[in-house]
């Protein structure tokens, strides 16, 4: 299985193999750069959202957020460790809601933080408001 990981350093999209990892770390195809494998959620826009949806094998886990939200604030590191424990298992994307608002209307969400999954290129899954660990990684895990 391959995973996407978005450099830090130059936003290149790399397809990773995931035991190819080298302490934590995996080099950046284009600039060279190292990319933390636990470095998700990584932020992206709307845009880049489809096309990152397009090019995954893994179940593809979005956080909706914005930052007046104070649910989502809550759930941010929630989401960060949940993205960290199954970095292997699953590809983990946050968006702002605010400065992309093509989200809340393609997917219809009407209440943040919103959680989205998608597999195999199609939505399965979107759940409304803050989970704890456990729930996130439940719910995720159905989709695995
Ligand atoms: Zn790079």
């Amino acid at each position: 299985m391959k995973k996407l990981v978005i450099c830090n350093h130059c936003e290149a999209i790399n397809r990773i193999t995931i035991n190819k990892s080298e302490n934590g770390y995996f080099e950046c195809g284009k600039c060279k750069k190292k990319i933390e494998e636990k470095a998700g959620p990584w932020p992206v826009t709307d845009q880049r959202l489809e096309k990152l949806i397009s090019l995954s094998e893994l179940p593809v886990v979005v956080d909706v957020y914005a930052d007046w939200c104070g649910p989502c604030k809550m759930y941010a590191p929630i989401f960060k460790n949940v993205s960290a424990r199954l970095w292997e298992k699953a590809d983990f994307y946050k968006i702002d809601s605010e400065s992309n608002p093509n989200i809340s209307h393609r997917y219809n969400i009407r209440g943040i933080p919103m959680t989205l999954i998608f597999k195999n290129g199609q939505l399965v899954c979107s759940q409304s408001g803050a989970m704890d660990e456990v729930q996130l990684e439940r719910l995720i895990q159905k989709y695995m």
